[in-house]
């Protein structure tokens, strides 16, 4: 799955705090899109899906840290809490996507995200077919929907400009690997 629809997640995430604890759910949101963002930095730097991508171990930061936000409310505890809980679900979840290749729809990588606890790599699920496909997209609009309409200013402005990333990233896609190729 594409960056945008894991941020999208994050923001999910934080929506029953409108509820619950209006006054943290701002910085929660913005916390949950951006711990939804950070696995991916490792595209940049390391190995994709490995280096920073914890299946397992970001829980044992986002469950005590949820504790904590619980007994302790405050916009720290929160904000870290959630930026956890985000990045442990897109690590969990890149497992139901496609491989680590870059045309992933061709199907011919047998990884899709790294299970650090048993030093192996989890095979793809392809339940989205790849980042950046139709329904990727269709799940970053559907994900942050409802916090486009229940949160203030500065979380929609994020949100919004997540959306306009995914859409663009989807139309350019299947495009991507040639232009890399051409450029290196
Ligand atoms: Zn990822």
């Amino acid at each position: 799955m594409m960056a945008t629809t894991h941020a999208a997640v994050g923001l999910l995430l934080a929506l029953p705090l409108t509820v619950v604890a209006p006054e943290l759910a701002p910085p929660a949101a913005l916390a949950g899109m951006a711990g939804g963002v950070f696995p991916d930095l490792d595209l940049v730097a390391g190995v994709h899906r490995k280096t920073l991508h914890f299946p397992d171990y970001y829980w044992f930061g986002a469950f005590p840290a949820l504790v904590g936000a619980a007994l302790v409310p405050g916009s720290g505890i929160v904000s870290v809490a959630f930026f956890l809980l985000s990045a442990a679900v897109h690590s969990v979840s890149d497992a139901f996507g496609a491989g680590t290749e870059p045309r992933p729809w061709e199907r011919t990588s047998a990884q899709a995200v790294y299970l650090h606890s048993r030093n192996r790599w989890l095979s793809p699920r392809y339940w989205v077919r790849y980042d950046g496909a139709p329904e990727d997209y269709l799940l970053t609009v559907c994900l942050l929907s409802p916090g486009l309409f229940v949160f203030g200013p500065t979380v929609r402005r994020v949100a919004f400009a997540f959306l306009v990333v995914g859409g663009a990233y989807t139309l350019v896609r299947k495009r991507l690997p040639d232009v890399e190729e051409r450029l290196l």
